[in-house]
């Protein structure tokens, strides 16, 4: 936690929040997110603890009486710089406003705050017989109010739906340091705008997420993993087509390309065949019946073109999954990973070009992810202290974005513009469309100091 402070900004923001609320000397572990392992960094003048919406307020109220640029923390594992203090300033902290301040499980509902961390609520729902199906892969650090300010994803949106299809109430503090409240613990809500799902997903540039009230479903009974295995792209990605023109409904459906299944494949729940080079997992979950008769049929559906089906215990699987990413990492001690999306007819091209890609770049390039959503996550492997390598993943991305505009898709699917994309949106976007977002930026935060340089 922070230590007292005796000046600069510092001094009179600690005579806000209280001694060791504040830090002017501030730790590095402050001013870096996930992006870190590709030599991303900012710089700030102080980071602040609040504890509360009314704290967040009082420094967000101090910020704008400064004209001091102020950037809100989650957990820092964002893979867009979103959370990196790029213009100096305030790093304000979520942490401290870590409390459940209900839970009501025959309502299947909670109000937390923004601090609390994604694992406990999945773990709190479980519990007591429910889910929160949000699952983006940093579960143990990231937070409720950055999965909200990312409307983050995971495997399981191909059939729960994205962070903000679980949130029914906000509370944010928006300039100059106002508390406001949106919806609440009821489900359905046309009364205004939608400023709800404006905020979902503004990445802290429009307002500071201080707590939400989130819905849960009863868990299903049972959920069964299937992981087809191919030769190549093409039959892998024809599974998938197949799996979905079936009329299937998996809870997910995720892909590894062959680099990422080199990288990852040692420590995998089961025995992989050699010739392997593509992996496809779905998920069946339901009832005890219905789990069991989807998960027939995806072993069948999966099994044309494969070189095996496995059936991997759901808990050890998933654990592998959510660790794909820090084997790729293991490799150089750093990658460069964007998160496109495409139209699924588009995935296998989008594939095969982000080795293209890298390969264009002399740089090794691999995917993953969430295929039924089209969500590419191209990687390049590099080290991250050597700069003339991470110019060319620079290089290389631009290209990335530029394939996923001209297959018809996105530029990001759940990881968010931040600032590593700065600058695409306007391309993906017509100009008028762009426009709307600079407006709606001015009338929620017309001095512009809310997590500057960040979305446009
Ligand atoms: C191994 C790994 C796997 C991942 N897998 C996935 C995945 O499957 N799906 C996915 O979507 N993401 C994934 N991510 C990315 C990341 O976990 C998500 O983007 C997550 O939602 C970020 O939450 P955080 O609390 O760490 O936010 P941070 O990184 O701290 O911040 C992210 C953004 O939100 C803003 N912000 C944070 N808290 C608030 C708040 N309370 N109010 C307003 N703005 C706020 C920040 O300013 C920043 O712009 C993964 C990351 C890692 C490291």
């Amino acid at each position: 936690m922070a230590a007292a402070v005796a000046a600069g900004p510092g001094k009179e923001l600690a005579e806000l929040l209280g001694d060791g609320a504040v830090l002017d000397r501030p730790d590095p572990v402050y001013t870096r997110d996930a992006t870190e392992t590709r030599g991303i960094e900012g710089h700030a003048d102080a980071v602040v603890f609040p504890a509360s919406a009314e704290e967040v307020g009082r420094v967000l109220a101090w910020c704008y009486e400064h004209d001091v640029p102020l950037t809100p923390r989650g957990g820092g594992t964002g893979f867009a710089g979103g959370a990196v203090p790029v213009e100096g300033g305030v790093v304000l902290v979520l942490d401290r406003l870590d409390r459940v301040r209900a839970f009501e499980p025959l309502l299947w509902r909670a109000h937390v705050e923004a601090g609390v961390v994604t694992r406990r609520v999945q773990q709190l729902a479980r519990e007591n017989g429910l889910v929160f199906p949000p699952d983006p892969g940093a579960p143990e650090q990231s937070q409720i109010g950055g999965n909200i300010a990312t409307n983050a994803g995971g495997p399981h949106a191909f059939k729960y739906g994205v962070t903000g299809r679980w949130v029914t109430g906000l509370e944010a503090v928006v300039p100059p340091g106002e508390v406001i409240s949106i919806g609440g613990p009821f489900r359905k809500d046309v009364a205004g705008y939608d400023l709800k799902s404006l905020l979902i997903g503004s990445e802290g540039t429009l307002g500071i997420v201080t707590a939400a009230w989130l819905r849960f479903i009863p868990a299903p009974e049972a959920a069964y993993p299937v992981v087809g295995l191919y030769t190549g792209t093409a039959d892998g990605c024809g599974a998938i087509e197949r799996v979905v023109g079936s009329g299937l409904v998996p809870a997910a459906i995720e892909y590894l390309d062959g680099f990422a299944l080199d990288a990852a494949g040692a420590a995998f729940p089961g025995a992989l065949p050699t010739d392997a080079t593509f992996m496809v997992i779905a998920e069946a979950d339901g009832s005890l019946e219905e789990a069991a008769r989807l998960r027939d049929e995806l072993v069948e559906v999966l099994g044309e073109g494969s070189v095996a089906v496995v059936t991997p215990e759901p808990t050890e699987l998933w654990r592998w999954r959510e660790g794909v990413a820090f084997a790729v990492i293991s490799l150089r001690g750093g990658k460069s990973g964007e998160d496109i999306v495409v139209p699924l007819d588009r995935l296998a091209e989008a594939i095969e070009e982000t080795v293209e890609i890298g390969r264009r770049h002399d740089l090794q390039a691999c995917s993953w992810g969430h295929a039924g959503d089209g969500n590419v996550h191209s990687n390049f492997v590099v080290d991250p202290h050597d700069e003339a390598e991470l110019d060319r993943a620079r290089a290389g991305a631009e290209e990335l974005f530029a394939m996923a505009i001209r297959l018809g898709g996105s530029i990001s699917g759940e990881h968010g513009i931040g600032w590593t994309k700065r600058g695409w949106l306007d391309r993906q976007w017509g100009t008028r469309a762009v426009e709307l977002h600079r407006e709606l930026k001015h009338v929620f935060d017309p001095k512009g100091l809310l997590n500057p340089g960040k979305k446009i």
